[in-house]
Formats: structure tokens, sequence, C-alpha cells
């Protein structure tokens, strides 16, 4: 198993390999500790956007944990 990407504690979104910082919120913590790996494709549409907060289409976990 590779090591999990790290998610954004912030906007909940996956960031690609390597990265450790969220594009969008940068001041934000960042975990590879989270689950629930959910693809937004239209967040206007979607009740587990709305829950989240999902602005942008994306892959997001549904939660994060921070230490
Ligand atoms: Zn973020």
């Amino acid at each position: 198993m590779p090591k999990n990407p790290f998610a954004c504690n912030e906007c909940h979104i996956i960031l690609a390999d390597g990265v450790d910082q969220c594009p969008s919120c940068p001041s934000s913590p960042v975990s590879s500790d989270w689950t629930g790996y959910v693809v937004i494709m239209d967040p206007a549409r979607s009740e587990i956007a709305k829950r989240l907060n999902i602005e942008h289409p994306g892959n997001y976990a549904l939660k994060v944990n921070i230490r």
C-alpha cells in the first residue's frame, strides 16, 4: 500500500502526491490521516458537497483527522 496523500483540514480536498499544502487554504493544516474518499463532480447537486461546504469539483476526504 502506498502512503496516503495529504488532505486539507479546511476544505477536505485530497492533495496530489507529494503536495503538503492546500493551494486554496495554505494556512490550514493537512493530514495523511483521513477516511472516506469521495469524488465530487457537481457540487451544486451533491448532498455530501453541501454538508462539507464544497464548492469546486474534485476528490475529497469525508473526515480529516488532525493530531
Ligand atoms: Zn484546503
